[in-house]
């Protein structure tokens, strides 16, 4: 029975009286060997074959066949060949050798032709749905949060601002620009996160989440932060800290596992060209049991494990990457949930502990990554909030609906975030955040 198949060609070769075409369509890392014998073609088909060159999308029918190389069970011996679009091979930029990844960030609309950007992006389609069906199965609402905010309470700094108001002439009022004349009638900024509106969510639906893209306009030139990116927020209401750890570590374990069922022959390709162990690690993550220390015991045992490290560790001080794989690493060999942090390193939305020194975050940390998860139990008590706003020097009148979610059928209420492109860097081992995500936007860089 003849088939026909339409992809792009990756290489071409000819042999005594045969030609041989690599066809990709991007569903697998595997292309068709797609085989043509000059001898019986029909005429025409020699004239085609010179234009389907690397890079051309190209229609071919057929007969599929067991092939007699070693390197393909099947092969498609081809009774017709149509290029339907040509790529020239003297301008064509994706030619057979390996491009460093540089170069294919300023060929953003080719790159996913590459092998390594059509795993990425199948495994990044992977973890989305696994993620979405690890929370539908559990009956969590998955909410839309606003990308446009005009709350004050997210955090000021690294926020992007929306506006319509001309730049080189703004209205002014008293004391600066005039926001009453914008768009909005008031300063609006893209969102940082989408924990807060999840929380109104969670405090009338229960369990909840958010998936979307969040704004940081970080100015940090690294290789872990986009200026656009995804975070997974769930939050769900009648939970505690203890409810939210087992959340997380439910949630990762399932999300791994799915995509080792679902994707192994990219996880093959990420072990082999990528970060060599790769598979080993995430396999291991879901067959362990994630361990649970106190911040307070984590620094104890860091503190006595006699290692000179760079940055010395005492009780009020953040954990550095350093510890954290020594944590996993070295002490459990295995994820690690550590607890109840100093309060002046965490958001002042977290639960406050008897001890008033410590409240009820927690960090999932993963062995090689460090921090993959950072959440808390959140403050459900009205004048304990209200104190902590006071306390940190934050205007109470930012927060009203905050607050007033506290005045009115408050329950204690969990929750989490995962920034989306940092998992699927720790799974494939993509050294550069902005190879994980299609059209990167990070500080100096928006092409595309
Ligand atoms: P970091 O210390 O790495 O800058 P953060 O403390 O600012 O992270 P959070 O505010 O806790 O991060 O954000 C939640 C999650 O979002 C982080 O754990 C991380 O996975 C991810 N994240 C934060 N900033 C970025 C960014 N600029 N680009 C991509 N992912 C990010
Ligand atoms: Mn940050």
């Amino acid at each position: 029975m003849p088939i026909t198949v339409r992809g792009w060609v990756r290489t071409k070769r000819e042999s005594k009286s045969l030609s041989f075409i690599e066809v990709s369509d991007g569903s697998t890392l595997r292309n068709l060997q797609v085989v043509i014998d000059l001898a019986s073609a029909p005429p025409g088909l020699a004239a085609e074959l010179t234009r389907a060159t690397t890079g051309s999308a190209v229609e071919v029918s057929g007969e599929l066949a067991e092939s007699p190389g070693k390197n393909q069970p099947i092969e498609l011996r081809a009774s017709a060949l149509a290029v339907v679009g040509e790529a020239p091979p003297e301008s064509y930029p994706l030619q057979k050798k390996r491009h460093s990844y540089e170069f294919l960030r300023e060929i953003a609309h080719l790159r996913p032709r590459t092998n390594t950007f059509g795993a990425v992006t199948r495994v990044r389609n992977a973890l989305a749905f696994a993620i979405h069906t690890f929370f539908q199965e559990r009956g969590f609402l998955w909410i839309h949060t606003p990308i446009i905010t005009g709350s004050d309470a997210e955090g000021a700094g690294e926020m992007f601002q929306v506006t319509t108001l001309p730049l080189d002439n703004p209205p002014l009022a008293e004391g600066g620009i005039d926001y009453a004349q914008d768009f909005f009638g008031k300063r609006t900024s893209l969102t940082v996160s989408g924990q807060l509106e999840a929380e109104i969510y969670a405090l009338a639906l229960r369990d909840v989440y958010t998936f979307g893209p969040t704004f940081r306009a970080e100015n940090s030139n690294t290789t872990r932060h986009l200026a656009e990116f995804w975070m997974v927020e769930p939050e769900m209401a009648f939970c505690d800290i203890e409810g939210n750890m087992e959340t997380a570590e439910q949630f990762i374990k399932f999300i791994l596992s799915r995509l080792l069922e679902s994707c192994p022959e990219e996880m093959e390709f990420f072990d082999k060209w990528i970060q060599p162990g790769i598979t080993a690690t995430v396999r291991a993550v879901v067959e362990s049991s994630f361990h649970r220390i106190t911040y307070t015991e984590a620094v104890e045992r860091l503190t006595r494990s006699g290692v000179a490290f760079e940055y010395p560790v005492h009780w009020g001080v953040d954990l550095q990457s350093e510890h954290e794989k020594y944590l996993t690493e070295k002490l459990f060999g295995g994820p690690v949930i550590v607890t109840d942090y100093p309060k002046e390193i965490k958001a002042f939305y977290m639960k406050m502990n008897e001890d008033d020194r410590t409240v009820r975050g927690m960090d999932v940390l993963v062995p090689r990554l460090g921090e993959i998860i950072g959440g808390s139990e959140r403050e459900a008590d009205h004048e304990r909030l209200k104190g902590r706003i006071a306390e940190l020097g934050l205007r109470e009148s930012d927060y009203w609906w905050y607050l007033d979610l506290r005045r009115y059928g408050s329950a204690p209420h969990a929750g989490f975030g995962l920034g989306f492109e940092r998992l699927i860097q720790y799974v494939t081992g993509m050294q550069n955040i902005r190879d994980v995500i299609p059209f990167p936007r990070a500080v100096g860089s928006a092409d595309f």
